[in-house]
């Protein structure tokens, strides 16, 4: 499967539909969307797409999605990506949604924590249970130093060579990085609360062999204290099992303790609230703002089940609803992908059947 086409920063964009959020339920909004010729542009705080399956669950198996017996959280992330691919979506990854503000013209205004702005027919909000943030590293005065030496995703793996390095954590991202960091960095610790590790065994296997070469090495324990240079960070200190402080030298630290969700801006837009999801209406789920939908977690209504099938079922009333705001004269019909040659020329399928 090819990536999805990531768009760059720049002017503000005039956009049919912006959907906040690329898990399953934003996923298949785009497909939604597509197959009444609406286009989308689609952003999400993570890096990837896919949502609560990708950040939280990929291995998992699902067994109630339907006319799937079984199906992987990652696989069916990779199937909603490639259902959409006909229609050409936008994606904005890594960049949070900050701003979502009707104007006066009834267009929809959206800005995100990276500078894109979008001026926008309708919005949808599928959002989840929030934008996924990095659990950070509990030290005061770190923050500041974010993006520059204190990183929790590696935008780009050159910034750490020849670099004195710590990775913390003990899952899959900590042990990738390290084991494919420790011959490109200047100085390589890996510290980490316990002696366990959560990631790969071959991994863990791999980064033992390398500390008993001596090319790395494990601390076991937690970074209480940093010490700058110049607005730079210099060192860290950790406070090992056995109580006592060690200095090491940093001047750059990855630290990968997972992602915890947040609702964060989307509770700042003006939409009506319940229990900390979007009041929708169940015709069209339409927030309590006109042209702004939610669909997905973020919702609720009577009766709601915050499943990825409600999900779907909610991103094709959607659409419709989207349809009737953007145009408001169109006659409706409901249209069946097996017989309608206009869908079928918007998937790139006309004229095909499948052989016996
Ligand atoms: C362990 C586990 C197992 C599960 N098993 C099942 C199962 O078997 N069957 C089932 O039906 N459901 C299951 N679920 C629930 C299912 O994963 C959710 O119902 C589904 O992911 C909801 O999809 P969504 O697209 O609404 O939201 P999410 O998957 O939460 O995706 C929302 C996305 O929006 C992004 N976002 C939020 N705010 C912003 C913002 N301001 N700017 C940019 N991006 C933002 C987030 O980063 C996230 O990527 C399970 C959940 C868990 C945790």
């Amino acid at each position: 499967m090819s990536d999805p086409v990531v768009a760059a920063s720049g002017e503000p964009i005039a956009a049919e539909v912006v959907i906040v959020g690329a898990g399953p339920a934003g996923l298949f909004q785009i497909f939604e969307l597509g197959l009444l010729g609406i286009s989308a542009h689609i952003v999400d705080s993570l890096a990837q797409v896919g949502g609560q399956c990708t950040a939280l669950y990929p291995e998992k198996p699902i067994y109630d999605i339907p006319a799937l017996p079984i199906c992987g959280a990652q696989e069916l992330v990779d199937r909603l990506v490639e259902q959409a691919k006909p229609f050409n979506a936008t994606y904005h990854l890594g960049q949070e949604v900050t701003e979502v503000r009707r104007l006066p013209d009834g267009n929809i205004f959206v800005a995100t924590s990276a500078g894109v702005q979008f001026n926008a027919g309708a919005v949808v909000i599928a959002g989840g249970v929030g934008s996924f943030q990095p659990r950070r590293l509990a030290v005061d005065g770190l923050e500041s130093l974010e993006g520059r030496c204190v990183h929790y995703r590696v935008k780009s793996a050159a910034d750490f060579h020849d670099k004195d390095l710590v990775i913390c954590g003990g899952g899959d991202s900590a042990l990738d990085w390290t084991v494919a960091l420790h011959d490109k960095a200047r100085s390589l610790t890996l510290v980490h609360r316990r002696a366990e590790f959560r990631a790969a065994p071959a991994t863990v296997a791999r980064m033992r062999e390398l500390v008993a070469a001596g090319k790395m090495q494990l601390i076991e324990g937690n970074v209480v204290a940093h010490v700058t240079d110049n607005e730079r960070l210099a060192a860290l200190e950790v406070q090992v099992a056995d109580g006592e402080r060690r200095r090491l030298r940093a001047e750059h630290v990855l630290a990968f303790f997972g992602l915890h969700p947040k609702l964060g801006p989307i509770a700042e837009w003006g939409l009506e609230l319940e229990k900390k999801a979007l009041k929708v209406d169940t015709e069209k789920f339409e927030t309590s703002v006109p042209g702004i939908f939610a669909i997905g977690d973020i919702n609720t209504y009577p009766g709601k089940k915050k499943l990825i099938l409600s999900g779907f079922h909610e991103a094709a009333l959607a659409a419709f609803g989207i349809q009737h705001h953007l145009f408001p004269g169109k006659r409706q019909f409901l249209q069946y992908t097996t017989t309608s040659p206009i869908m079928q020329k918007r998937l790139g399928v006309a004229g095909e059947e499948i052989s016996a």
